[in-house]
Parts: C-alpha cells; sequence; structure tokens
C-alpha cells in the first residue's frame, strides 16, 4: 500500500507534536475524546433531523480500553463515523487556518504556549504514541477503512472491519524514556484524566475497571478469599453543575464543587450561578472565596477562570476572563460558542472572550453591591482580605477604572466603630461640611489618638479611618466624590477657623517669626514651624504642605526606588498651649535652650504620627536635661 504524504501544514504541526516538550502531555486524550463526542454530537443531529436515522439516545457512549501487553490505548466511539474520503481529508491535512499559526521554528515557543491555551486535536494523539491507527465506519456504510500512522512519514489507508459505526482511535503508546508513558496504560490514570478534563462531556465514557474484594467467608476459620470482579463503569459524572437547573442545585452542592475543585478547606462567601443568553451563550459558576490564598498578594499568584467549551476542559485558568481587580473570583465558565481547536478563528475566540468577560465582570461587580447591602459582616471579611485588590484597581491604570470601583470601598470611621462606604459618609455630612475627612495611620488604635482627629471630632465631623498605605492616593486619584473633596485632617488643607480667628492666628505667627526661625536652624528638614488653634489640648503635632503627606512619604519610603521623596513637613504648635508662652519666653533669653526645645518638640510630633526618631538618644538626654533642671 503507497504512503501518502502529509500535507507540508500538518507535517509541521505533526513535527511539533512528535518533538513535543510540551509539559502537559496529557491532554491528547480530552482531545481525543472530545473528538468522540463531536462525532456523537454529529449523529444525534442528523437523527433529530432525518427520519431515516434511527438511533437510540441512550446507546450513545465512548469507550476506553486498554491493552497492556500491546501497549495500546482505545478509545471507541459510536459517532458519526467516517468514510474513505473523510479520513483522508480530516486526518491527512489540517484545517488552513489553523495552519496559520504554526509557521516557523524559531516561533516553537509560542506555539507550545497554543497547544497548553486551546488544544491542537487529534494530532496530539502523537505526543504519547508512535503510532496512531484510527478505524472508522460512516453511519449508513457497508464499509470500514483504516487509516493508520506512524508520525511524520505519511500514512495509510485500507479497507478494514468493523461491526458497528463509529470510530476507534487505537494509540500504541510510546516507551517510557526520561517521560513515563506506561502511565497511560493505567486504568487509575486514564480514569482520573477524564475526570479532571472530560468529566462533563455530556456522553457516557466508560471504561472496565477491575475491583478485587475479599468474599464472603463460608466458615468462621476459613482463610480471607479474594475474588477480582470486572465492571464496565460510566467514569464521568456527564451534567456539570453549571448546567444544572438552579433550583436543583443545594448550596452544599455549591460549596462541595468549591473546595474540590478548587482545594479550599474553607467554604466561599457566595456563589454566582450564571446562565447568559445573549449574544453569546454561556454558563458560569463564580465564587468569592473567604480569604485570600497565601500568595494572593505575590507575583506567583495566577488570576483566571476555568474554561470550558461545551463541557470540555479547555483551560485551567483563563486571564482574560478576569480585570485584575477581580483576580480573587475562582469558577468555570462554559461556552457552546467557544470551540476546542485553534484551527477555527482565534480572533473571533477572543471577541467571544471578550464579551463574557465583560458579562462576568459586571455580575461580579453586582455580587459584591449586593453583598455590601445585605451582609455587612461578610463584605467586611471580604473587603479585610481583598479590598487592597480593589484599591489597586483604582489606582493602577491612571484611575481608568475609579467609578466602577469607589462605591465598594469601606472605611472604618469615627461614626460607630463599624464599616462605612463614602455614599454613607457624604450622607450623614453634616450640613456646613464641605469635605470629607480622613486621616491615615498604621493602626485604627494609632489614628484615633491623633490630635488632629480629636479635633475634627470635636467638632461634630466623622473621619475615616485609613490604614492602608495606598488609601491616600487612592483619594488622590478619585479627586472628589460626590462633589466632595479629600481631607486629611493631617494636612495643610484643614482649616476651621473664623475669619477673625484666622486674623488673629495670622498676626501671631508673624510676630514669632524670628523665634521659629531660630528654630527651624535645630531642624531643618522641617520646612515651617507655625502656631495653629486646631489643637485643643495637644501640644504639637506634624503635618505637611503640598501634595506629599507624611503618610505617604512612609509609603513611599518602603518603594525601592522612591525613598528620597520627602514630605515637606510642617511642625504645628498649639497657640494655646503652657508650651508656646515657654517658647516665646525662651527666645528672649536662651536662645539654645529654645532650640533644644525645638528638637524635643518635633521628636514628640514624630511619635505621634507613626515616624521614627532617628536622634533618639540625643532627645533622651535633652529631656532628662529639662526634668533635672
Ligand atoms: P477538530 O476536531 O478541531 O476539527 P482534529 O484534528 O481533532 O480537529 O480532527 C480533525 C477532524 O477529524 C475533525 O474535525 C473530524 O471531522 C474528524 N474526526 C476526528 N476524530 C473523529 C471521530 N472520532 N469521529 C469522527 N470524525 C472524527
Amino acid at each position: 500500500m503507497k504512503k501518502k504524504e502529509f500535507k507540508t501544514e500538518s507535517k509541521k504541526l505533526m513535527n511539533l507534536m512528535i518533538n513535543s516538550i510540551y509539559t502537559n502531555k496529557e491532554i491528547f486524550l480530552r482531545e481525543i475524546i472530545s473528538n468522540a463526542s463531536d462525532a456523537i454530537d454529529k449523529l444525534h443531529y442528523l437523527s433529530l433531523t432525518d427520519k431515516d436515522i434511527k438511533v437510540n439516545k441512550k446507546d450513545f457512549e465512548i469507550f476506553l480500553m486498554i491493552d497492556k501487553e500491546k501497549r495500546t490505548l482505545t478509545i471507541r466511539d459510536n459517532g458519526i463515523g467516517m468514510n474513505k474520503e473523510e479520513l483522508e481529508t480530516n486526518l491527512g491535512t489540517i484545517a488552513k487556518s489553523g495552519s496559520e499559526e504554526f509557521k516557523t521554528d524559531n516561533e516553537h515557543k509560542k506555539n507550545i504556549d497554543i497547544i497548553g491555551q486551546f488544544g491542537v486535536g487529534f494530532y496530539s494523539a502523537f505526543m504519547v504514541a508512535d503510532k496512531v491507527e484510527v478505524i472508522s465506519k460512516k453511519y449508513g456504510s457497508d464499509e470500514a477503512y483504516k487509516w493508520e500512522s506512524s508520525g511524520i512519514d505519511g500514512y495509510v489507508i485500507t479497507p478494514a472491519e468493523k461491526d458497528r459505526y463509529g470510530t476507534d482511535v487505537i494509540l500504541t503508546i510510546k516507551e517510557d524514556n526520561e517521560e513515563d508513558y506506561s502511565k497511560y496504560l493505567e486504568t487509575y490514570e486514564i480514569e482520573s484524566l477524564v475526570r479532571k478534563y472530560s468529566d462533563y462531556i455530556t456522553y457516557p465514557i466508560k471504561m472496565e475497571i477491575s475491583h478485587t474484594h475479599a468474599k464472603e467467608k463460608k466458615n468462621e476459620n476459613d482463610e480471607t478469599e479474594y475474588e477480582t470482579v470486572t465492571e464496565v463503569e460510566v467514569i464521568n459524572s456527564l451534567t456539570p453543575i453549571w448546567k444544572r437547573d438552579k433550583k436543583k442545585v443545594s448550596d452544599e452542592d455549591y460549596d462541595t464543587f468549591y473546595s474540590d475543585k478548587f482545594n479550599d478547606y474553607e467554604k466561599p462567601l457566595r456563589h454566582m450561578h450564571v446562565k447568559a443568553e445573549g449574544t453569546f451563550e454561556y454558563n458560569a459558576l463564580l465564587y468569592i472565596p473567604s480569604h485570600a490564598p497565601f500568595d494572593y498578594y505575590t507575583k506567583e499568584y495566577e488570576k483566571g477562570l476555568q474554561l470550558y467549551s461545551n463541557g470540555v476542559l479547555i483551560m485551567e485558568k483563563c486571564s482574560d476572563l478576569l480585570p485584575d481587580y477581580f483576580s480573587f473570583v475562582k469558577g468555570v465558565v462554559d461556552s457552546p460558542d467557544l470551540t476546542l481547536n485553534i484551527s477555527r478563528e482565534t480572533l473571533q475566540q477572543n471577541r467571544i472572550l471578550k464579551t463574557i468577560a465583560n458579562s462576568i465582570e459586571s455580575k461580579i461587580k453586582k455580587e459584591l453591591e449586593i453583598m455590601l447591602e445585605e451582609k455587612r459582616e461578610d463584605y467586611e471579611k471580604f473587603f479585610k482580605d481583598f479590598g487592597l485588590q480593589l484599591k489597586y484597581g483604582i489606582y493602577n491604570d491612571f484611575g481608568m477604572h475609579k467609578d466602577k470601583l469607589q462605591d465598594l470601598l469601606v472605611y472604618s470611621s469615627s461614626f460607630d466603630g463599624g464599616i462605612t462606604t463614602l455614599k454613607e459618609y457624604v450622607n450623614r455630612m453634616k450640613e456646613d461640611q464641605k469635605n470629607i475627612y480622613y486621616a491615615c495611620g498604621e493602626t485604627i488604635d494609632k489614628i484615633q489618638m491623633l490630635p488632629q482627629v480629636e479635633s475634627v471630632k470635636e467638632k461634630g465631623y466623622e473621619v475615616l479611618y485609613c490604614t492602608d498605605q495606598v488609601d491616600e492616593f487612592v483619594f488622590m486619584m478619585i479627586r472628589n466624590y460626590m462633589d466632595k473633596e479629600f481631607v486629611n485632617v493631617c494636612g495643610e488643607k484643614m482649616d476651621f477657623d473664623t475669619e477673625e480667628e484666622k486674623e488673629e492666628l495670622k498676626k501671631a505667627n508673624e510676630d514669632a517669626k524670628e523665634m521659629f526661625d531660630i528654630m527651624k536652624t535645630a531642624i531643618p528638614e522641617v520646612e515651617e514651624i507655625r502656631f495653629t488653634n486646631k489643637l485643643n489640648d495637644h501640644p504639637v503635632c506634624l503635618s505637611s504642605k503640598g501634595e506629599i503627606s507624611v503618610e505617604m512619604e512612609k509609603a513611599l519610603s518602603k518603594m525601592p526606588m522612591n525613598n528620597s521623596i520627602k514630605a515637606s513637613k510642617v511642625l504645628e504648635i498649639n497657640q494655646n498651649h503652657e508650651i508656646a508662652k515657654t517658647l516665646k519666653k525662651l527666645s528672649k533669653k536662651n536662645k539654645e535652650e529654645l532650640q533644644d526645645y525645638a528638637k524635643v518638640l518635633y521628636a514628640e510630633a514624630r511619635m505621634i504620627e507613626g515616624l521614627p526618631v532617628e536622634n533618639a538618644t540625643e532627645i533622651a538626654s535633652l529631656v532628662c536635661k529639662f526634668m533635672t533642671k
């Protein structure tokens, strides 16, 4: 029999498969099973439209057989089958559009990614087999044919014997080398691959499975005898949970599926079961986990949803389906509009993916809003772990997504200890309140003790407590919310004084200019020293001028590149505190001591702000000097 050559493109693809360094060779089974399922689909469809075709839906099946001696794995289906011409055209060449993807050898690496993403169909068998036979009988025909190939040098088609319509794909599994190929001849391995990749194929995938169990003893003293029973079992579970009727799936079912699938011992906070019928049809089952995985905020974390095409897994983690700010979502998406094989228009696939991704994004957003509205405690738990990701979502991409995300932010505040949204804050604002006030610090306790916070609270205004370093950058990005500006209570924009009070303070500051100049020589990193009225009983505080606040300086100093950026610091001294008088007195008689006082006051202000005091030893001696005077 004359050997026929493969078409050039097919050769390239075949070469890629045979010499594949792709680590995920096991996907060959998924590819062949999905072809089998497609073939059954076709016959199924025909039987619905053509009355002459009488097949019983219940008979449809995919049968897997292992022969260890011959080293063969057979995948048998009773689908539409192929005649001689179809064997020739379908298996002798691959579709033109797909071959475009396999151009040059230096694109080898890229091609390997493609295998991982969408699979390359039938030829992937050559990753694990050194001979592939396809015996097929087209439905309604009397003749069967065998297609056979041992690789790149071509294939032969010969007449063959086959009882029933359908196709047998017989793989002669490669001998082991550094790779263990023999595992594909083990029942349990095949069983687990079916569960992993093809669990939700809609036809039963059957295999003969042997179980050994102890025989019942006839007599107490008999030795235990064992017997092996071989039974045909259906390996796959047929209907995926996401395709089932929502009413028939319990919360427990959803939770169990989640923990099995995503290896999370903790129940998810919420699930979303989506059945979308729009431009593109898809089913999705999405989860919001109750805690962040240990690597969530590291580079190692990979976002993505499992992607299925009509029950066949085509991608473990499809990252295109989730925006970064919702990267915590876990789940599966299944769409009949997506095809398994890259040989069918990739651009179209991308367009479908994009549309599905948009739809999923708005579903997630809505679900978070519902949780925020109806389950405050759950939302608080969610936000504790994933809130930072939402904040980065606002800050990144030049604030492009801020409108989408800002209403999902929550903060602790001075209101009643609970969390508040920005909207709730604004709705609670006093009539004369112009701004949204916030204060930053390491912990809520520390923030609450800031002198500035106390005085704003005393005026009857609410203060948002910000403990994440990105918070202030987020507010800068949002700029204003419902026409209100964000104002840091420790910033220069804080100003509650009346015109009269302002005038008076201005004068006091002008009168003290000389004194402040002397003090400044002792603490040169302070941009300005001034009196203030906003501190009630507290002697000093540290605030900032300009765009960079003290909190931002702290955040920036932790980033590798930006450690030279500093806030323009202002040392504010309570005009009504005893210390103001003492300073004034000193300025007249003892300049040196005035400078020492400046150092100590600045150290105090830094401590209150949670900044390190670099010259602690000097400060300690100074304090003792004053104490023993
Ligand atoms: P794809 O399935 O994406 O078209 P493949 O390379 O996997 O690409 O298969 C090529 C073609 O061979 C299929 O389109 C189908 O027409 C045919 N084929 C493969 N396996 C079978 C099968 N088990 N029964 C019938 N036809 C099959």
